[in-house]
């Protein structure tokens, strides 16, 4: 598999926001507010397309409230001040929390969307500069389901275990809770194959873009199921029983490289379709339909993949467990072509996880509790094994500690806005508001870069080297094609100079020193890249990890065996469990919320960009007309949405994409338009992802703010 050489004109490298990081070529220019013209280049998953977000990614490099110096608060509010300045001050509010509350009372808050160096440099800061346990990121908020259930399976976890252009090749796909035709568009012409073969299948209780596209004119290109909320796992029961009972299961695969057949067929017998019809709402012939197209398919080209929808709940990691167990009975990890994946939503979802960001891992993709991952990884820093501290708390828990008497009292916070993007964020931003001391790395004034004591002004995408793993597991290089704007400096230099002027001795350099320093530390480990370097990655070869020094990589993983003890996948043995929220009284509704195809995340970059703006400029709440009419409510009017934990506002867009029993909010807006303020903390105990897809609310109509 090759990619195209690197454009002879302009800067060959990648878009800035989701996890396809379309290819695309910079070509700097004179025009200040858009400092590069941007150009779709050919790469196998977006092949020279971009959606309208990295079509305009441009506009956010010349933005005009661009934070190119940093700022300090005073008793006048943020000012501007000098890099020695906020470092200073950063430097003794480390030391002063750790004196007096401990080194676990300063934390780091990292994000899905920084380069694999720069999660590599957080996780080093943290352990052997800082000492502290208090690391976590935001992909915990992202993709920590799909992480869990797949390591639980097959010991290991890369969101595609195949190359996308498998897909190419596809008879079926069943896509469960993944809205890929809105937010990652290039996506959908790998979506081609199975399509024209009646084969895409789409569980999504919405009529998403991505649910339409199982019709066309001419004839019917699929199924969509839509199940009652929080049904997830008795549809996929249903699916799981038809394929057993009808003997439509890959018996050899099964008995030859898979363990608990025989629970999960005794749990499943109970899951018969037209119970589940009762318990889902999805008509039994439509669930035999499902089950029969992805079992024709499993021999020419079949596929299970899961997204939010269905990851983002209090027992995603179980309802994720189960579409693996779909994909295992019938055969597909490690055929080719077909498998299970997860579509990974964040620039570096992927790689942000396997360097040492999370709260229990070390780089390398290992467990922190491990002890020959923790001397191996002491041995690359210089340090005694000891002196690694062990798991911390995931990011609910550590955004909630703060401020408390034995929380987090001084944080920083990188490439990442809080305050808009976390489960009960009131909360979270009460708690961020009572820190001692709050240091946001941004190049916005972000929602939560207005709480800050201390402002760094950092390095965008278009400025900065190195390296982003994509969804298919995939290293890329990320290119500078701009220089620095005004005192703004790289965080890989931020970083460097706290830490020595916190008294390391450790080494943090160049990216590509970084990288280099990364690879050494992942050696071993399940996502290894010691066998990478940046004049590998250079060649624009396809490099897919694990890549052990001497190999040439893993596009397709699973073939012969998994990466358990014996070799085998688990099925994981799951009964079905509530979710938090879910409702019973007819005054409830279940609010679900995702995202826009104008926007990113908390919007805190989309919402700056006039045309993405203009196109979705508000977090309206769609609602089916049918329900609007029993609540009197109209196109347009203002909406008060609220429970226990907080109210929102919105405007009224009524929708037959909407089931009567739900409403939908779009998650990139702030203030009082901000959804996540209805969002509870509740977490899956496996993965510890908060349960963004399921919000128990109620409406009114009083216009109050
Ligand atoms: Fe960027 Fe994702 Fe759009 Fe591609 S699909 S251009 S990576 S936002």
């Amino acid at each position: 598999i090759t990619q195209e050489p690197p454009a002879s004109h302009g800067v060959a490298s990648h878009c800035p926001y989701c996890a396809l990081q379309c290819a695309m070529t910079l070509t700097p220019n004179s025009d200040a507010s858009e400092p590069v013209t941007v150009t779709g280049r050919e790469f196998p998953t977006n092949r020279g397309g971009l959606c309208r977000k990295g079509s305009s990614a441009a506009k956010v490099l010349g933005l005009g409230d661009r934070i190119t110096q940093p700022m300090i608060r005073t008793a006048h509010g943020l000012e501007p001040t000098t890099w020695d300045h906020a470092l200073t001050a950063i430097t003794e509010a480390i030391r002063g929390t750790q004196r007096e509350h401990g080194r676990d009372a300063v934390g780091i808050f990292g994000a899905g969307g920084l380069t694999n160096e720069k999660a590599y440099a957080l996780g080093k800061f943290a352990r052997a500069v800082l000492r502290t346990s208090r690391i976590d990121y935001n992909g915990r908020f992202c993709m920590s389901s799909a992480a869990a259930a797949g390591n639980r399976a097959f010991g290991l976890d890369r969101g595609l275990p195949f190359p996308l252009t498998d897909l190419d090749r596809a008879h079926a796909v069943l896509l469960i809770g993944s809205n890929v035709a809105d937010t990652m568009p290039p996506f959908v012409q790998h979506l081609a194959s199975a399509r024209e073969h009646g084969g895409l299948f789409v569980i999504d209780l919405r009529e998403s873009a991505t649910a339409d596209l199982t019709r066309s004119e001419e004839r019917e290109c699929g199924i969509h199921l839509a199940p009652t909320p929080g049904t997830d796992q008795e549809l996929l029961l249903g699916l799981i029983h038809v394929v057993i009972a009808e003997g439509l299961y890959d018996a050899a695969y099964v008995a030859s490289r898979t363990n608990g057949f025989a629970r999960l067929k005794r749990t499943a017998q109970r899951y018969w379709p037209e119970h589940v019809q009762s318990l889902t709402g999805v008509p039994a012939a439509k669930i035999r339909a499902v089950a029969r197209g992805l079992a024709t398919a499993k021999d020419r080209g079949a596929f299970v993949l899961t997204g939010r929808g269905v990851e983002q709940h209090t027992n995603g990691s179980d309802t994720t467990s189960l579409a693996i167990n779909l994909a295992l009975l019938l055969g597909l990890p490690g055929r080719e072509p077909g498998g299970y994946g997860t579509v990974t939503g964040q620039g570096n979802g992927q790689g942000g996880r396997e360097h040492g960001q999370k709260c229990d891992q070390l780089p390398g993709y290992r467990s922190i509790n491990d002890p020959q991952a923790r001397a191996h990884v002491a041995s690359v820093w210089g340090i005694d094994e000891q002196d690694i501290p062990g798991p911390g708390i995931d990011a609910t828990q550590l955004l909630l500690s703060c401020g408390t008497d034995h929380g987090v009292r001084t944080l920083m916070i990188h490439g990442s806005n809080p305050v808009v993007s976390a489960p009960n964020a009131t909360r979270v931003t009460r708690a961020l508001a009572d820190l001692d001391f709050l240091v946001v790395s941004d190049f916005v004034l972000s929602e939560t870069a207005q709480l800050a004591h201390v402002i760094l002004p950092v390095a965008q995408w278009a400025e900065e080297e190195g390296t982003m793993t994509n969804l298919e597991g995939r290293v890329i290089r990320r290119r500078r094609a701009l220089p620095l704007p005004g005192a703004a400096r790289d965080e890989l230099a931020v970083l460097a100079e706290l830490s020595t002027r916190l008294g390391s001795t450790m080494f943090f350099g160049t990216a590509e020193q970084m990288f280099e320093e990364l690879t050494r530390a992942s050696a071993g480990g399940r996502a290894d890249y010691s066998g990478l370097s940046y004049d590998l990655l250079d060649q624009e070869r396809a490099c897919y990890w694990p890549y052990p020094a001497g190999s040439a990589g893993t596009p397709r993983l699973f073939r012969d065996s998994f990466p358990t003890a014996d070799g085998r996948a688990t099925l994981a043995d799951v009964s079905p469990r509530a979710i938090a929220e879910r409702i019973f009284d007819g005054a409830e509704l279940t609010l679900i919320t995702g995202r826009l195809l104008g926007h990113y995340q908390s919007g805190a970059q989309t919402r700056r960009v006039p045309e993405l703006l203009a196109s979705d400029p508000d977090g309206r709440v769609e609602i089916n007309p049918e329900t609007a009419h029993l609540y009197g409510v109209v196109e347009g009017q203002l909406l008060t949405l609220h429970n226990e934990r907080g109210t929102v506002q919105a405007r009224a867009r009524l929708s037959r994409q909407i089931r009567r029993d739900t409403l939908f909010m779009p998650f990139h807006f702030a203030g009082s338009n901000s959804v996540n303020r209805l969002v509870s903390s509740a977490t899956d105990p496996l993965s510890k992802m908060p349960e963004f897809k399921a919000t128990r609310v109620w409406v009114s109509q009083e216009e109050q703010c």
